[in-house]
């Protein structure tokens, strides 16, 4: 069979004027993906009856599925069911048993429905309604001439329930496929992306199979592995092929994969080796903390953390001597270590960590600049300290100091055998 070509509208004059990212194609294209059809454009349209006809006829001319998302709301800018009623040349009729369901959603919360929501109750002749479990406009899939449009409404939430549950089970059985699309996602810090690129090589290369491709948010790099074909098995190993590559290149940033975040691979770790973890932190203000606490049942590894802003906080709660204080400054190395151990100590903590630096934009010199960043993690074998020069503003240079103390801290406890960057030999374990 030959496959189908796809395309997604999605329309709403919010998409066209950067109010809203239309996240809502992605999604469809994702889920499309799972289920092995390929989406070969997407478009967006105003609220324009016109417009989104016209939109809708170029489509149809060439493409044999039109996936809709947005305006089958009830109030006057929702035109996409007029727009495609005009397309396909099947008028609006009015369903009643899809009234009664609006009706009873309104009546269900005691109150009375408005004039304008009859309209979502309308829908083209000879339209298959694909009803909701939430909110209140149902969607509905119609055929013109050879091909089949798809509209859903545009609130993710409403749209995500019935693409799940009507949408692909329809186009499954309309399009059905032998080819299959598999991917996975391996999650790493501590790399820039173009450096990343220049180390993976033609790994990368465009219109190879499996597809590798990057993104990266905070310095956190996804990199996203994708193949497809017609034989599941094969496909399955060319993926876990190109993945043993990438980690042999790579493996020491990778921190998890799919969704995963660097507290929860530190989470996990911690559960691993049964310890806990205390947090002291000076120019983070407590994000390192707040980080960790993003992890439900973290209470069992995370007792508890000091925001040391100020030297007398650093010197009463942690035990910072004075002196070092005084002679190396807030912002250095030895002080990163002293916070690290004195908050491990205060804590009875398997593991301390410790943060201070200049997040700006005052406070800089020459010597220790705006994004001078010190950050040390103490175990039961020593404790380990690392300098760095972050850039960017002062929140970028805080959430970048917050997520490299929990990668170090991922690090050192991580079964991979990572050179120090100061060529010392072996980074020392938890314990
Ligand atoms: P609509 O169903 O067109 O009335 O859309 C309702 C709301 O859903 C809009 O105000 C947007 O906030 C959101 N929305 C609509 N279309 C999209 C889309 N393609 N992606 C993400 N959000 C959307
Ligand atoms: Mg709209």
């Amino acid at each position: 069979m030959m496959e189908p070509r796809i395309e997604i509208l999605s329309t709403g004059a919010e998409l066209l004027d950067g109010r809203t990212a239309d996240t809502n194609a992605a999604e469809i294209a994702a889920a499309l993906g799972g289920i092995g059809l390929r989406v070969a454009s997407t478009h967006a349209g105003g609220d324009d009856v016109d417009e989104i006809h016209a939109l809708l006829r170029d489509i149809l001319r060439r493409s044999s599925l039109c996936v809709c998302t947005g305006g089958l709301g009830p109030t006057r800018d929702d035109l996409t069911r007029e727009a495609v009623a005009r397309v396909c040349g099947r008028p609006l009729k009015l369903d009643e048993a899809s009234l009664r369901n609006i009706r009873d959603r309104f009546a269900k919360y005691n109150r009375p429905m408005p004039e304008s929501n009859n309209r979502q109750a309308m829908f083209p002749g000879g339209a298959e309604i694909l009803p909701t479990r939430v909110g209140t406009a149902p969607g509905f899939a119609v055929d013109s001439d050879e091909s089949l449009i798809v509209c859903m409404p545009g609130v993710p939430r409403e749209m995500r329930h019935m693409l799940r549950e009507s949408v692909l089970p329809l186009l499954r059985k309309r399009f059905p496929t032998s080819r299959c699309i598999r991917g996975k996602v391996l999650r790493l810090f501590g790399i820039s992306e173009s450096s990343l690129a220049d180390t993976l090589g033609e790994i990368m290369n465009p219109g190879r199979d499996p597809s590798v491709g990057t993104a990266a948010s905070h310095g956190v790099i996804s990199i996203i592995i994708r193949s497809h074909g017609k034989d599941a098995e094969r496909v399955e190993r060319a993926l876990a092929e190109t993945e043993t590559r990438i980690r042999a290149l790579v493996g020491k940033h990778v921190f998890g994969e799919g969704e995963m975040n660097l507290e929860e691979a530190v989470a996990q770790l911690l559960e691993e080796h049964d310890m806990t973890i205390a947090t002291a932190e000076s120019c983070t203000g407590g994000m390192v903390g707040a980080l960790l606490t993003n992890v439900p049942g973290i209470s069992r590894f995370y007792p508890g953390g000091v925001v040391c802003y100020g030297d007398e906080a650093k010197m009463e709660l942690l035990g910072v001597p004075r002196e070092t204080l005084q002679s190396k400054g807030a912002v250095s190395d030895e002080v990163a270590r002293a916070l690290a151990e004195g908050v491990r100590k205060r804590f009875r903590s398997d593991i301390g960590v410790g943060v201070t630096g200049i997040a700006g934009p005052a406070g800089g010199t020459r010597d220790k600049p705006v994004g001078l960043v010190y950050i040390a993690v103490a175990d039961g074998q020593g404790t380990e300290s690392r300098e760095f020069r972050f850039s960017g503003e002062r929140r970028a240079i805080r959430l970048r100091a917050a997520l490299t103390a929990l990668n170090m801290t991922r690090a050192r406890g991580s079964d991979a055998e990572e050179e120090r960057s100061d060529g010392k030999g072996l980074t020392p374990r938890f314990k």
